[in-house]
C-alpha cells in the first residue's frame, strides 16, 4: 500500500485546529504573504475559520500572493472531450458506465480536428484533451494520434491532457508528441470514500491512480496537475490530503505541480449519487481557492465552467489563473451540439469573446500564451524562474503579444478598444526598460501581420 495519505495525521491535525485565536491565523496570513507557502499544520488552522472578518484577511492575503506572483494575468483554454465511453463506473460522473441514457460517442480523427479547429475559431490556443478510460477507445494511440492530428492541422499550440493513469512507457509517448501539462485528479484522498465512488474498473485501485504523477515524472513530464474533486468527502480533509500528496512527488522528484485544479461536484445525467455528499458552499468554495494561493503560491490555480458567471469573476483575484471559457462537455460538442452525451452540467455559458471582455472589464489582462513549455521552461526551471520572480519578465510580454494576436484576428471593434487600453496599462507595468521596448517592438509586428512571437 502507498503511503502518501496519512489520513491518522489529517485527522489530528484537524482535530487540533478547531479553535484557534485569532492572532495566530493572522500570523499564519503574514507568513504567507512572503510568498514561501504554508505548511500542513497552518493550512489546517485556516481551514476552519468561519469568522467573516478573518476570513476577508484571508482572501486579502490571496490577493496579495495573486497580485504577486502572477499580475493581472489570466490564462484561457478549453477543454476538448474525445471520447465519453468509459469502463469505470464512477457514481458522479455521467461518462460512467452504467449510465445507459448516455449517447455513446469517440470521435475519429477527423472530427477530432474539426473540434480544435471549432475550438480555436473562437480565438484559443490551449486544448485539454479530455475523455472516458476505454482500454480499446481511449488508449494511447487514441490520444497521442490526437495530438499529432491537432498540432499539424491549425494554430492549437499547446495541449494538455487530463486522463486516467497511464504505464511509465506511455507517458513517454506523451511527452513525445507534445504534451504541456499532464493533469489527474484523485477525486478523493480518503481511501474509503475513494473504494466507494470507484466500485469496479481499472479505477478502483486508488495507489495505481496517486502513483500516476511519479510515473508522469519518471517518463519526463515534469509539468503536472492535481486537484480533488470537490463535495466528495469533508474538504478539508482533502485540502490537506492534496497538500501531502504534493509533499509526496515534490519531495522525490523536486518538483511541484505546475497547477492544482478546483473542480466541484456538478449534476450529471445518470449519475449514481442521490445528491452530492458533502455539499461545499460557495463560501467554503472561495477559502479553498484562496488557502490553495497563500499554501503553493507558485502553483498555477486551474477553474473550469463547472461554476458560475458571478462566483468565477470574483475568483479571479483570489487566486485563480487559468481558467475555461466557451466550454463544451461531450464529444463533438463544439461543432454540433449533442443531446445527452455530457460529462456533467456546466454553470457558466458564456463564450470566449465574452469572457475576454469580462476579464478586461476587471483589470485583468487575457493571455494565450503558451510560451513556457515551447522554451523549455517546465518543472523545476519554471519554478526556479518563478521563485525568483524572473517569470514576470516572460508572461507578462508573452500575455500582451498573445492577447494582441486574439484582438487582431479575433475581436470586435468594441473589444479591440478595450484591448488596446488594457494592454496600454499592461505595458507600463513593465519594469525593465529594455523588455518593455522589445514587447512594443514585436508588438509592431504583430500589427503587420507576423503571429506567434514569444519570449
Ligand atoms: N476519465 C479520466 C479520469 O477519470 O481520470 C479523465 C478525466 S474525467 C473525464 C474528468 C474529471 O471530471 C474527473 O477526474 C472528475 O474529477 C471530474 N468529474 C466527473 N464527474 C463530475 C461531475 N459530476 N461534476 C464535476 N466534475 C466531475
Ligand atoms: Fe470514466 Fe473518468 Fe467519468 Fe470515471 S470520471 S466514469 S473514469 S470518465
Amino acid at each position: 500500500m502507498v503511503d502518501y495519505i496519512n489520513e491518522e495525521l489529517i485527522y489530528s491535525l484537524l482535530e487540533k485546529s478547531k479553535n484557534v485565536q485569532k492572532n495566530e491565523i493572522r500570523e499564519i496570513v503574514e507568513k504567507a504573504k512572503k510568498c514561501k507557502g504554508l505548511g500542513l499544520e497552518e493550512v489546517a488552522k485556516l481551514l476552519y475559520v468561519e469568522d467573516e472578518e478573518l476570513l476577508n484577511e484571508i482572501f486579502d492575503g490571496a490577493k496579495f500572493v495573486k497580485n504577486k506572483v502572477y499580475g493581472k494575468r489570466v490564462v484561457l483554454f478549453a477543454p476538448l472531450y474525445t471520447s465519453n465511453e468509459c469502463a469505470n463506473n464512477c457514481l458522479y460522473c455521467g461518462f460512467r458506465r452504467d449510465n445507459k441514457e448516455l449517447h455513446r460517442k469517440t470521435l475519429s480523427l477527423d472530427e477530432i480536428v474539426t473540434e480544435a479547429k471549432a475550438i480555436e475559431a473562437q480565438g484559443h490556443k490551449r486544448i485539454l484533451l479530455i475523455c472516458g478510460e476505454h482500454p480499446v477507445k481511449t488508449d494511447i494511440k487514441h490520444f497521442t494520434d490526437a495530438m499529432d492530428a491537432i498540432y499539424k492541422s491549425g494554430d492549437i499550440r499547446r495541449i494538455n491532457v487530463e486522463a486516467a493513469p497511464m504505464k511509465v512507457e506511455d507517458y513517454k509517448q506523451l511527452k513525445e508528441h507534445g504534451i504541456g501539462t499532464y493533469v489527474i485528479f484523485q477525486e478523493t484522498y480518503n481511501r474509503e470514500v475513494y473504494k466507494k465512488m470507484h466500485p469496479v474498473g481499472l479505477k478502483a485501485d486508488f495507489d495505481w491512480r496517486i502513483t500516476a504523477i511519479d510515473r508522469a515524472f519518471e517518463a519526463g513530464i515534469d509539468d503536472v496537475g492535481v486537484g480533488a474533486l470537490l463535495g466528495l468527502y469533508d474538504y478539508r480533509f482533502e485540502v490537506l490530503g492534496l497538500l501531502m500528496h504534493i509533499n509526496a512527488f515534490e519531495k522525490r522528484f523536486g518538483v511541484g505541480p505546475h497547477t492544482i485544479s478546483v473542480p466541484r461536484l456538478r449534476p450529471a445525467l445518470g449519475w449514481g449519487l442521490g445528491e452530492i455528499p458533502y455539499l461545499v458552499n460557495d463560501n467554503d468554495f472561495k477559502k479553498i481557492v484562496a488557502i490553495y494561493r497563500l499554501a503553493v503560491p507558485y502553483t498555477g490555480i486551474i477553474m473550469s465552467t463547472r461554476e458560475s458567471a458571478k462566483l468565477r469573476d470574483e475568483l479571479l483575484s483570489l487566486g485563480v489563473s487559468q481558467i475555461s471559457a466557451g466550454s463544451k462537455t461531450s464529444p463533438g460538442g463544439y461543432a454540433e451540439e449533442e443531446e445527452k452525451a455530457d460529462q456533467f452540467e456546466i454553470n457558466d455559458h458564456r463564450s470566449l469573446s465574452q469572457m475576454i471582455e469580462t476579464i478586461c472589464d476587471n483589470g485583468y489582462i487575457p493571455s494565450f500564451c503558451t510560451a513556457c513549455y515551447r522554451r523549455c521552461r517546465t518543472g523545476e526551471a519554471f519554478m526556479e524562474y518563478a521563485k525568483e520572480g524572473e517569470i514576470h519578465e516572460f508572461c507578462q510580454p508573452n500575455a500582451i503579444l498573445t492577447f494582441k494576436e486574439n484582438l487582431m484576428d479575433y475581436g470586435t471593434d468594441r473589444l479591440r478598444d478595450k484591448g488596446n487600453e488594457i494592454i496600454k496599462n499592461a505595458l507600463n507595468e513593465i519594469d525593465d526598460e529594455n523588455i518593455r521596448k522589445s514587447t512594443e517592438e514585436k508588438l509592431k509586428e504583430i500589427e503587420a501581420g507576423k503571429r506567434d512571437i514569444y519570449f
